[in-house]
């Protein structure tokens, strides 16, 4: 390592630390935060004995959620990846198809697809959103697209493209209308993996709003958290009446009989599950707002470090800003894991990005196109502690 490169970790460590309260000594990357009713309402299922999947705070969880999304309906499911896996297997998804998404996500993205034995197809990100590029999309499928009854086949592999997953990378708004024009332009269905971005707007539309349908995730390191959860949103009322009959065994509903017409899912949340999350969620206008005062208190502390950008909001964005986020510069990028190991030194559990997904062993033959941002900027992100406990408390909040 250069003397340089020494230096610039120093600074680095120091601009994070001071970012952090001071009490903090260990600072982990993203705990969850119970500060209103989670006790009260989860002790009502307990008394009530409503703890299992049909109960009234599943249903007013869904109502929340479409609320404070806009959609017109949300289903509540056992996780975020059941609810991804809902959603391909309601847009027509089987097994053969490709998918295509980015290759820099979470892993659950990309076994969604495959446990549809359908195969993930890898898309390039932009710099501005660390999410799927709407010109490198586009450009992608005009080479590789050959139409044949009204479908677009990958003339490369000979199979069906049957949809577009765009994830909303760390709490940052996809620039999802232009991936919808691309979508359209092919009739692909979009689906938002809005699973990071609860609470995110774009052009002052909610994430998950754009697409034909989207799915959340409750899981505990996510700004709003049931323990597991998530759920699929779409103003789409068909669909979500096929996504809460398929979540629910595919049962039809009669006093006793116990009669299904399809190979159903048990992906429905549990209603203790949700009294956790109506909890949290009537906390999400003060977790928005802290999450807020944490990245302003980042990106003043690094603004005049030399050799590190903080990851800002994209231009007519609201973040939530779930994992706050910073790039090194190029040749700072081969120091990252000694910088990883001097924050952790320093009691601060930072994180690089996801092993991108095609070099992941099982997605490593799956088709791609070129990915040189993802591949450059995979290299140079450190995740830096995000959770609410660590932010600065919020100014009065409306609720
Ligand atoms: C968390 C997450 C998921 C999956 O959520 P689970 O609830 O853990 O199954 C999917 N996609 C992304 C981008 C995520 O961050």
């Amino acid at each position: 390592m250069t003397e340089l490169a020494a230096d610039s970790i120093v600074r680095i460590v120091d601009a994070v630390r001071s970012a952090l309260p001071a009490a903090a000594q260990k600072a982990a990357l993203h705990e969850p935060f119970f500060g209103g009713n989670e006790w009260s309402y989860v002790k009502s299922c307990l008394d009530e004995g409503w703890v299992s999947s049909v109960g009234a705070f599943v249903d007013r969880f869904e109502r929340d959620i479409a609320q404070v999304t806009g959609a017109r309906r949300a289903i509540a499911t056992v996780n975020g990846t059941a609810a991804l896996h809902l959603s391909l297997v309601l847009h027509g998804v089987v097994a053969g198809d490709e998918v295509l998404l980015p290759s820099l996500t979470f892993v659950a993205t990309a076994n969604a697809v495959a446990h549809q034995q359908a195969v993930p197809h890898f898309c390039d990100i932009d710099t501005t959103t660390l999410s799927l590029d709407a010109d490198k999309l586009g450009a992608w499928l005009d080479r590789i697209v050959v139409r044949r009854e009204g479908q677009c086949w990958n003339r490369n592999t000979g199979r069906r493209i049957a949809a577009v997953i765009a994830v909303h990378i760390f709490g940052h708004p996809a620039d999802v209308a232009r991936v919808q024009q691309v979508c359209d332009r092919f009739g692909l269905a979009l689906i938002e993996d809005a699973a990071e971005s609860l609470g995110a707007y774009r052009d002052g539309k909610h994430t998950g709003t754009t697409g034909h349908c989207a799915t959340l995730s409750f899981n505990g390191n996510k700004i709003v958290t049931t323990g597991g959860g998530g759920m699929i949103i779409t103003s789409d009322e068909a669909l979500a009446e096929r996504a809460k009959h398929l979540s629910t065994t595919a049962k039809l509903p009669h006093r006793w009989a116990f009669e299904h017409d399809a190979i159903g899912y048990n992906y429905r949340m549990p209603n203790l599950n949700a009294a956790l999350g109506c909890a949290q969620l009537e906390q999400l206008p003060v977790f928005l707002a802290r999450k807020r005062l944490l990245a302003e208190r980042y990106a003043a502390a690094l603004a005049p470090v030399a050799g590190v950008q903080f990851m800002a909001e994209p231009p007519g964005s609201r973040s939530n800003h779930w994992l706050n986020t910073l790039l090194l510069d190029e040749a700072l990028g081969p120091s990252r894991d000694l910088l990883l190991a001097a924050l952790h030194d320093a009691g601060i559990a930072a994180r690089p990005a996801w092993q991108l997904m095609h070099l992941l062993p099982m997605y490593a033959a799956c088709p791609r196109m070129d990915l040189p941002v993802s591949e450059s900027y995979a290299q140079r992100i450190v995740n830096l502690p995000s959770g609410v406990a660590l932010c600065p408390p919020a100014p009065s909040v409306a609720p």
